[in-house]
């Protein structure tokens, strides 16, 4: 008998995303697909990493997090936004926010219970689901402006209804959830008891005068609220994974279990410098989202030009296309023919979408990328323009 894998890892693929970097570098295609940066991160944060492996620190740091890190993300996020966040009760630190949301998941979500997922996703989420043994509801982000309906949201909500997931600001469609919208998610997890998991990596990358609200700060919400966040994108580290979770007390306990069985704890001297990071002044923030807002304009330029409708991004760093002008019969079709015969690699809509069809006219575009990048992708294009005419 050939040894086979387990019946929950047959109910989802390989990730499409890490996949289609994988194409990108086996076909040299450029990379807009997986987001991560192609430019240094900044000089401050690797000296601090050097020092902390210099100064010896590369054994197991306490499984649930350094007190440095720990301490300089409650800091933070009080200084911020005013809402109280003990270091030692409330923060556990997770070999990035991948691992952080599925502990979460795992800590807070029995097997059977529903939690609802705001639809195009972050592929994780998906199998984050299946492999905590919960049920995904889908509640629909409709184009252009990704908003969704309010009595599809309240349709959503049940006696089952443990969790619902929020990415704000959103990977793939770059919406910014409003404090309106907000509101009326924690109304509905106050009237059935759910928690709130919120994933909001791209918290600093944000646009157009748009205000990042973190779902804690709502009333009634801080003590049903799981905050997912990492040093990833705010730093361009993606690859030291290291991120982290604040949650309540009781739900920390249960996060900082699971957590210590998968991986024990993330990278000593990287959690170090992490403390180091967080400790940046707010000009470092002011520019990092100036910076992003300009690659934006520039990646949008180029994409409108070579006949891909584009959905604006008001936060993260991606850009959502509709591709039905080139006349493909679907995004996976089109995704390989654009970094095979094109060299440009970007990652096919149905990725973010449960039922594959509802993502077959769309494709996400990264632009997390120097200049040069970009611009070689858009001398690439325009071979696409000709193609587009058959
Ligand atoms: N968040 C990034 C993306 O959506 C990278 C995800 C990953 O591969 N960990 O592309």
């Amino acid at each position: 008998m050939k040894p086979r894998g387990s019946k929950k890892v047959a109910l989802f693929t390989e990730s499409v995303i890490r996949e289609m970097t994988r194409l990108a570098q086996q076909h040299g295609g450029v990379n807009l697909s997986q987001g991560f940066p192609d430019f240094p991160a900044p000089a401050a944060i690797k000296q601090a990493a050097c020092e902390a492996i210099e100064a010896d620190i590369n054994q197991y740091a306490v499984t649930w997090g350094a007190r440095p890190l720990r301490e300089a993300v409650a800091r933070e996020f009080t200084r911020r936004y005013g809402v109280r966040v003990q270091a030692d009760a409330q923060v556990t630190v997770c070999c990035g926010s991948t691992e952080a949301m599925m502990s979460a998941m795992l800590a807070a979500v029995d097997p059977g219970d529903e939690v609802i997922v705001f639809e195009p996703f972050y592929e994780n989420y998906g199998p984050d689901a299946i492999l905590s043994g919960a049920v995904p509801r889908y509640v629909t982000l409709h184009e252009p402006d990704w908003t969704f309906d309010p009595d599809e949201l309240v349709r959503a909500f049940n006696t089952r209804t443990r969790a619902i997931i929020i990415n704000t600001p959103n990977n793939p469609t770059g919406k910014v959830f409003t404090r309106e919208e907000l509101v009326a998610i924690s109304r509905l997890c106050q009237k059935w008891d759910v928690l709130a998991i919120t994933d909001e990596i791209y918290e600093h990358i944000i646009y157009d005068g748009h205000a990042h609200v973190p779902i804690a700060t709502i009333d009634g919400m801080a003590d049903r609220t799981i905050t997912i966040n990492s040093l990833s994108k705010t730093f361009s580290v993606t690859g030291w994974r290291v991120g982290w979770a604040i949650a309540p007390p009781e739900l920390t306990a249960s996060i900082r279990k699971v957590h210590d069985f998968l991986t024990v704890g993330a990278a000593a001297p990287l959690q170090e410098a992490g403390a180091v990071a967080l400790a940046l002044p707010d000009h470092y923030y002011d520019e990092l989202a100036r910076e992003y807002c300009r690659r934006r304009d520039l990646l949008l330029d180029i994409l409108e030009r070579h006949h891909f409708t584009c959905y604006k991004p008001y936060g993260a760093y991606y850009i959502m296309t509709d591709i039905g002008a080139f006349g493909f019969p679907d995004d996976v079709a089109f995704a390989r023919y654009l970094v095979t015969d094109v060299g440009v690699a970007a990652v096919p809509g149905s990725s973010f979408y449960h039922d594959p069809g509802l993502g077959r006219t769309k494709l996400r575009f990264c632009f997390c990328k120097r200049d040069e990048t970009m611009m070689e992708a858009d001398r690439r294009l325009a071979k696409l323009t000709v193609a587009a005419g058959r």
